[in-house]
This record gives C-alpha cells, sequence and structure tokens, in this order.
C-alpha cells in the first residue's frame, strides 16, 4: 500500500521535475508563472496537471489549441516515480528514503539538462551540494571530512582527466563530481566515479553501434554520473564489501 503511496509521489515529483528541466536552463522561475501550454500559452487547469492521467486522457495534446506535448513529459514522471519505488525497495522506510529520494530528484533534473543542452548548471549544484551537507549533518549520515574528502576526490579525479584528455570532460562535470562527493562521502565517490566511467564506456560504445550519436559527436557525461551516483547511493556499501570479499583476501 505504501509502495502505491511512493509510486504516486514520485509522479507528483516528476511533474515538477519537469518544470524544472524545461525552465532552468531558460532561466524561467521554476514557480511563476504557473504551468502554462507552450504553444497557445493558457494557462493550464488543475485537473490538465495530473501527472500520466490528464496525459492519456488528452492524448497528449493541450486541450484549448491541440499542440501535442512531448513524450518527454511523460517519461520523466513515470521514470522519477519508478526509481522512487526502487529506491523505498531498497532503503524501507526511514531517513535513508528522504535521503534517497531527494538525491535521486536532484540527479534527474541534472542529467536531463545535461542530456538536453550539455550544460549542467551552477544553480542547480549549489542546491545539491547545500542539501548534501544539511541532510548528512541533519539526520548523521556522513561525516563533515568525509563529505569534504569526497568533495576534493570526486571533483580532483575529474580536474585531472579533463587536464589530461584536454576537454574530454566539462567544467560542470568536475563541479558535479565535488557535489556527489558532499552527498556520497569520499569512498562511495570513488566507486560512483567508476561505474559512470563503466556506464559511460559501455553507453557510447551502444550510442555509436546504434549509430544515435557520430565518432566526433560529444556525448555528456552527466548522465552517466548521475547514473553511477545513483548505484553507489543505492548500493555502494553492497558493492563494496563483495568486492573487498572476493578480491581482497
Ligand atoms: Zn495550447
Amino acid at each position: 500500500m505504501f509502495t502505491l503511496f511512493i509510486f504516486i509521489l514520485g509522479l507528483i515529483i516528476g511533474s515538477f521535475l519537469n518544470v524544472c528541466i524545461y525552465r532552468l536552463p531558460l532561466g524561467a522561475s521554476i514557480v511563476t508563472p504557473p504551468s502554462h501550454c507552450f504553444a497557445c500559452g493558457t494557462r493550464l487547469k488543475f485537473w490538465d496537471l495530473i501527472p500520466v492521467i490528464s496525459y492519456i486522457a488528452l492524448r497528449g495534446r493541450c486541450r484549448y489549441c491541440g499542440a501535442a506535448f512531448s513524450l518527454r513529459y511523460l517519461l520523466v514522471e513515470l521514470l522519477t516515480a519508478f526509481l522512487f519505488t526502487w529506491c523505498f525497495q531498497v532503503t524501507g522506510l526511514g531517513p535513508e528514503l528522504i535521503k534517497a529520494l531527494i538525491f535521486i530528484s536532484f540527479l534527474i533534473v541534472v542529467a536531463f539538462i545535461d542530456y538536453d543542452h550539455q550544460l549542467i548548471l551552477d544553480k542547480v549544484l549549489i542546491w545539491l551540494g547545500g542539501a548534501g551537507v544539511f541532510i548528512n549533518l541533519g539526520l548523521g549520515f556522513t561525516g563533515l571530512t568525509d563529505m569534504i574528502a569526497g568533495s576534493l576526490l570526486g571533483g580532483g579525479l575529474l580536474l585531472v582527466i579533463a587536464i589530461a584528455s584536454r576537454g574530454g570532460m566539462g567544467g560542470g562535470d568536475i563541479k558535479f563530481a565535488a557535489c556527489l562527493g558532499l552527498w556520497l562521502g569520499w569512498k562511495l565517490t570513488l566507486l560512483a566515479l567508476f561505474l559512470s566511467f563503466l556506464l559511460g564506456g559501455v553507453g557510447g560504445i551502444v550510442l555509436l553501434t546504434l549509430k544515435r550519436k557520430g565518432r566526433k559527436d560529444f556525448i555528456p557525461f552527466g548522465p552517466f554520473l548521475a547514473l553511477g551516483a545513483f548505484f553507489a547511493g543505492l548500493y555502494g556499501w553492497q558493492i563494496l564489501r563483495w568486492y573487498f570479499q572476493h578480491f581482497m583476501r
């Protein structure tokens, strides 16, 4: 029963994340004006904003002018709901769940904006970093020293890679990794980076094979960092324990 509640919460939050993903890169406020149709400008009524259901009921079109809404809105809502439910299955009910849900919300916003615009916004990162420190200290997860170490390690490693690869890594990625360090502490940050390079390598090969991206195309690294951080945040300690049991005896 509570799973259903988390799923619906995910749909509602996902609907808000859509607004963030769409408006933040434009420098627009995420609070005002209230949601309106991008085509005809008609302000959407409360019932037009009910996630998924209104989309299906209106077949993805504006009630007033018939312009098609991007399927992406539906996708982000469902993805958020799916990931929220996933987190709940892993963490159960408790402070860990609060941390996981806030973390995943930020990761979704950063990943999609980076995918759309090859850009990781400072104003999002400031909130991400600040929320990480606040939650870790407030709920007693990660100590301050560990957070700072994670931040320096994450940002530092990507800085070295950025210099070595002559621009294969952007300044946004470096700052993003530094903020992830504040959430994860240094051990899980290291794991998150390792996972994102692994996933980035696989993802790059897949995109090249599917010819979605050419060899010269720029593939943003932010979404892979977000994926790595998601798995490290949720399964990090299990992965590390498994690794040390099998390979470090
Ligand atoms: Zn319209």
